[in-house]
């Protein structure tokens, strides 16, 4: 929200290729490689053109693990924002006439060159958003394998041909694009979660208007310059960052727009899902979760650590997947959790940059806070510390992965997003109270379990209120599986066949008198 806004001084400095920093030796070499990359950006996208902010504001992008400035980026706001809509609505004329091969071509060329670039943009990933590097390559080709399912995907946008119940007719169905889709997304995953949403709506045949996180938008600059470079038209992909309530309040007001696709807190989506009703747009919503793990009597220990920590500390605990809740059986409690104690001593923490990190640091200070908070309210109401629990010596934004036991549903910890290196152990008796523990909750984005126990694979599976259930796996995410939430977790499916058609409206066609 431009925040930290700084107006640009009278003399211009083009700041499109100049990453502004005193960073330390690992950071300072990837910022000389960044410079020379072609996709480092710092200026919107708007009709094909990167434009600065009319009113010259700019606003810094912060290196999580030292809060050191990266770079000064263009802070936009409404006027900017009307222009990238006209500049989609316009684009949409021509791109959605583009054939299915042909766009499916411009997306695979997307998908490729951003595999050719899949270091440099895992060390911008790592530079402006914390994850360790290796975390953040993978990121990269995770981001990219939507482009390139969207790419095949763009081909089988099949219609219907419906038996006609009058002997003159024939009616079919066809799917077409909704239009100019305005996509939100969070820093979490500063390429995916653009990726997720923009190859479908390109495939489709829709044109975005694309507004990354404040603090992470030099991923999505670079995306979009790859997209550019790829040949994707002008106005087909816009990006303007900066004032979001004024941003989104745009693209809500606008009819241009048809949908709103939104990844991020719960709050700002329930705003959003409210503003949209005013144009009556189509909505999609990945918002947050409040993950169960649940670790069965039956289950194979090693299979149940490996997945716990993969769900639980990736990103550092920054995922809206990550298990908020361990749920451990009375028989294997103690068990679990001095094995789990073990694993996560070794966790090395520290700058992504550095050999064998994979634990970087938090986002930024807020959030270190809100970890803190969580953990103070917990302690107070019985919950123990067996690993962690303060700030990490490194200093700055880095925390110790922290592992608390005792925890109770009825503790801030067990109902919030912890969104942080915090595994928060609770012990149950029965199935039957595992599963009520593990539904009362108003997110349904991912749950977990470990179990050997056919049977109650199957019966678990089927009671958890989720819109994703990891079995004896903490890792789940795949491009080719629909991606999304119940409840209060969200509306719509990303990834899979199944995304395409939050981007697909269905037109039905009667022909008549055609005997
Ligand atoms: P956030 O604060 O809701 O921000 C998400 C995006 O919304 C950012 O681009 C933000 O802009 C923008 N925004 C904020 N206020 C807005 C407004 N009034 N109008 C329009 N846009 C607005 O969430 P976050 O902290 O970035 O991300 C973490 C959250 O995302 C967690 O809750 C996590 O669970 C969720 N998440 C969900 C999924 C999923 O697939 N379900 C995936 C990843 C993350 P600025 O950053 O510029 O303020």
């Amino acid at each position: 929200m431009c925040v930290r806004v700084r107006v640009r001084p009278l003399i211009f400095v083009p700041v499109s290729f100049m990453i502004i920093m005193k960073l330390s030796t690992g950071a300072n070499d990837v910022a000389a490689r960044l410079n020379s990359s072609g996709f480092f950006r710092t200026q919107g996208l708007i009709g094909g053109k990167w434009v600065d902010a009319y009113a010259g504001k700019t606003i810094e992008v912060n290196n999580p693990a030292t809060g050191e400035v990266i770079a000064n980026v263009a802070c936009m706001g409404t006027r900017e924002t009307n222009d990238a809509i006209s500049s989609a609505y316009d684009a949409f004329k021509s791109w959605s006439k583009f054939t299915a091969a042909e766009r499916s071509k411009c997306l695979r060329k997307w998908y490729d060159l951003i595999m050719a670039n899949k270091e440099q943009l895992g060390e911008l990933i790592t530079l402006e958003q914390g994850k360790p590097l290796k975390e953040a390559i993978g990121e990269v080709s995770y981001g990219a394998s939507f482009l390139e399912f969207s790419a095949e995907e763009a081909k089988r946008v099949y219609g219907d041909i419906i038996p006609s119940p009058l002997a003159d007719r024939r009616l079919f169905v066809l799917k077409q694009p909704v239009g100019v889709v305005g996509a939100i997304t969070p820093w979490n995953f500063p390429l995916a979660m653009i990726t997720r949403k923009v190859g479908p709506a390109l495939a489709a045949g829709c044109t975005v208007v694309i507004k990354p996180s404040e603090f992470t938008p030099l991923t999505a600059l670079a995306a979009a310059e790859l997209a550019h470079q790829a040949g994707v038209p002008p106005g087909v992909v816009n990006v303007v960052m900066g004032n979001a309530p004024e941003i989104g309040d745009a693209l809500l007001a606008s009819t241009q727009v048809r949908k709103i696709t939104f990844t991020g807190s719960t709050a700002v989506g329930k705003k959003l899902m409210a503003g949209a009703a005013g144009t009556v747009k189509k909505v999609s919503l990945e918002l947050g979760g409040n993950a169960p793990c649940i670790i069965f009597d039956d289950a194979d220990i090693e299979v149940a650590i490996k997945g716990t920590l993969g769900s639980k500390f990736r990103n550092s605990g920054q995922t809206c997947v990550c298990a908020n809740r361990i749920l451990v059986q009375d028989g294997i409690y103690d068990k679990f959790a001095s094995a789990l104690a073990d694993a996560v001593k070794n966790l090395k923490v520290g700058d992504g940059f550095s050999e064998g990190v994979v634990q970087g640091p938090l986002i930024n200070e807020a959030a270190v806070q809100k970890v803190e908070t969580l953990l103070q309210d917990a302690v107070s109401k019985g919950a123990k510390v067996l690993l962690g629990g303060k700030r990490h010596d490194l200093g700055f934004t880095f925390y110790e992965p922290t592992i608390i036991s005792d925890i109770n549903n009825e503790m801030r910890i067990s109902r919030e997003e912890v969104f942080g290196p915090v595994a928060t152990l609770l012990r149950f008796k029965t199935e039957d109270e595992a599963i009520s523990i593990a539904n009362d909750t108003n997110a349904g984005l991912a749950a977990y379990f470990f179990s050997s126990n056919v049977q109650r694979t199957w019966r678990v599976a089927e009671a958890l209120e989720y819109g994703i259930v990891g079995v004896n796996e903490g890792l789940v995410s795949t491009e080719v599986a629909p991606f999304g939430g119940v409840k209060q977790s969200g509306l719509g499916r990303e990834g899979s066949k199944y995304g395409m058609d939050e981007f697909l409206e269905m037109k039905y066609v009667c022909m008549g008198n055609m005997s």
